[in-house]
């Protein structure tokens, strides 16, 4: 069988434990044997972080931006803990963190549905993707604790010498302060980052916020949104037949609940780390969670949304079989190769990416699946296999699709 061939390089980024030796599995298993593969390889694997003073994931963030697709492995955050493990230089910062920042980008991240893993909420028939905004709010606070009775001022300082002042609150004694910001930059990339996303997987958008109570920091959120909606893509909405719909958090809280999914719910930052890993939750696990950031330029870079999985990768030093769930990783791979497919008009490599998704969940369903799968299946008897034999079922299913 002739291999499918690429034109643009897909950047691909490579990571660590055992999320790496997974990696190194889905290339030889997966891909090589159908696809000839071109890539613009990163190795984002902490050593090699550390050889390069951080310069390698500088480049891979560069590279993406250059050309428009890239696949991510999952790759260690350092603390102190692993200053020790691997020597760094520095503690470096996390490569998601500089990725993101380098592209501007609003993360979406959506479960991958499979009959078998029925989420705790019985209507959600399909997947609710949060969107996330990833810059601001409580996430660059500034924060006082206040040790007396005093006054408590809000003040703004204009490069041309104005001055906007506000009491915030005259205390009587101890209590605690905090400044926020966000700006209308970040608001504006964030809201098209979502409309595009919107456009692109034909599915609602949904935002809230609570604007009634914070009159004009919520509120600005909201008229953003609507400003660029109504100018830039309230006429493509209607073309593609899909809904942007604005309304409270605690009624949009109230609607999901109560809704089957297939929508796309943007949050402000605070909402979206904690509502993602609520929906995370009750769809299944980390590990059936795809992610992609997406930039305000039409910039996508996928990975999973889980870690390394250190403590399998522990496992797998000393020998042991480990049984680590790679369908999150090769989703990020399908992701990128489908995005470069459509950018490229390869629709061989679009129809390959649909069918080693569909290869994914058919092997699980046919009640072959990994240790952490098997604990939140409802398959009777199912077939417990080790991290190479899973993907290798899969190719085997693939084979026969
Ligand atoms: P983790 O790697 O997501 O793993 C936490 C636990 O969840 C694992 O120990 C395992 O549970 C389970 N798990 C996660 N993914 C799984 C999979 N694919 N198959 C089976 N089980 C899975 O999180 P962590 O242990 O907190 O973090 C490890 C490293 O990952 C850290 O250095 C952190 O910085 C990094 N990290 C990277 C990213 C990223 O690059 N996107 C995201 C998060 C964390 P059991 O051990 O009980 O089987
Ligand atoms: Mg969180």
């Amino acid at each position: 069988m002739e291999k499918i061939k690429m034109t643009t390089p897909l950047v691909e980024m490579d990571g660590d434990e055992m999320t790496r030796i997974l990696w190194q599995m889905i290339k030889d298993e997966l891909l090589t044997p159908y696809i000839d593969l071109k890539t613009a390889y990163y190795d984002l694997g902490l050593e090699h972080r550390n050889e390069t003073d951080d310069q390698v994931t500088i480049d891979s963030a560069e590279a993406t931006k250059k050309y428009g697709v890239a696949v991510k492995c999952a790759t260690i955050t350092p603390n102190a803990a692993r200053m020790e493990e691997y020597h760094l230089k520095e503690m470096w910062k996390s490569p998601n963190g500089t990725i993101r920042a380098a592209l501007d980008g609003t993360v979406f991240r959506a479960p991958i549905l499979i009959k078998g893993i029925t989420p705790y909420v019985h209507n959600w028939s399909k997947p609710i993707t949060i969107a996330r905004h990833a810059y601001g709010d409580v996430y660059k606070n500034v924060e006082i604790k206040v040790p007396g009775a005093g006054k408590a001022e809000l003040v703004f300082k204009g490069e041309d010498g104005t001055e906007i002042r506000e009491t915030i609150h005259e205390f009587k004694g101890p209590g605690i302060i905090q400044g926020i910001h966000n700006t209308d930059e970040s608001i504006t990339s964030f809201a098209k980052a979502c409309f595009n996303y919107a456009l692109d997987t034909k599915q609602d958008l949904w935002f809230a916020t609570k604007d009634t109570i914070s009159k004009k920091y919520d509120h600005n959120f909201k008229d953003i949104f609507q400003e660029i909606y109504d100018t830039q893509y309230r006429e493509k909405f209607e073309a593609a037949g899909i809904e942007y719909f604005y309304t409270l958090i605690d009624d949009a809280v109230a609607r999901v609940i109560r809704s089957e999914g297939g929508f796309i719910w943007a949050c402000k930052n605070y909402d979206g780390d904690v509502m993602s890993d609520m929906v995370a939750t009750a769809y299944g696990d980390l590990s059936m969670m795809t992610s992609v950031l997406v930039s305000p330029s039409g910039v996508y870079e996928y990975e999973a949304a889980h870690g390394t999985v250190q403590r399998h990768y522990y496992k797998h030093l000393k020998g042991e079989e480990t049984s680590t769930n790679s369908i999150a990783t090769i989703f990020a791979w399908t992701g990128a190769l489908r995005k470069r497919g459509e950018l490229d008009g390869i629709g061989e490599l679009v129809e390959f990416a649909d069918k080693l998704e569909r290869a994914c969940i058919k092997t699980v369903e046919d009640g072959k699946m990994t240790k952490s799968l098997s604990l939140i299946s409802t398959c009777e008897h199912p077939v417990i296999l080790n991290s190479l034999e899973f993907i290798q079922a899969i190719r085997a299913t693939f084979e026969a699709l």
